[in-house]
């Protein structure tokens, strides 16, 4: 079996520029933008561009130049929003939904990056 993607699902339509997005670091194979709904002051989602559903199916089916280059972007993003905690910045928390158990809501993989403050802990 292998994961059939969802060609209607929101992120790929901000992918072909039907729907707008607040662009934060574009790259060959990955886009970051501030969500929609921020749950701290920085709360950013990278997806990559290929069609995949999930975390899983990324890794076993992006070529190894697009898992480099959105391992890069999530970093970049880091930086750029100045949460690298050896440059002054306060941490970060990389967190990426899939399936039912993990609530995913879109069906494209994306990652959160949230920060700006001190955050709970997870898995409350
Ligand atoms: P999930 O639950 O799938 O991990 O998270 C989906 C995230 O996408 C949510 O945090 C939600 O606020 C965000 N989101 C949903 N629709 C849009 C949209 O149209 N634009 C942006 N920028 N974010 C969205």
């Amino acid at each position: 079996t292998s994961y059939s993607y969802d060609t209607s699902n929101i992120f790929a339509r901000i992918l072909r520029g039907e729907i707008p997005c607040k662009k934060v670091l574009e790259t060959e194979h990955s886009l970051a933008f501030h969500d929609i709904a921020p749950q701290a002051p920085v709360h950013v989602l990278v997806i990559p561009k290929g069609p995949y559903v999930n975390a899983d199916h990324f890794a076993r089916a992006a070529s190894d130049a697009e898992i480099v280059d959105y391992t890069r972007a999530i970093g970049k993003v880091c930086e750029e929003m100045g949460l690298c905690p050896d440059r002054g910045g306060l941490g970060y928390r990389l967190v990426s939904n899939g399936g039912e158990a993990g609530v995913q809501e879109v069906p494209h993989l994306h990652v959160h990056i949230a920060g700006g403050r001190v955050l709970g802990r997870m898995l409350a």
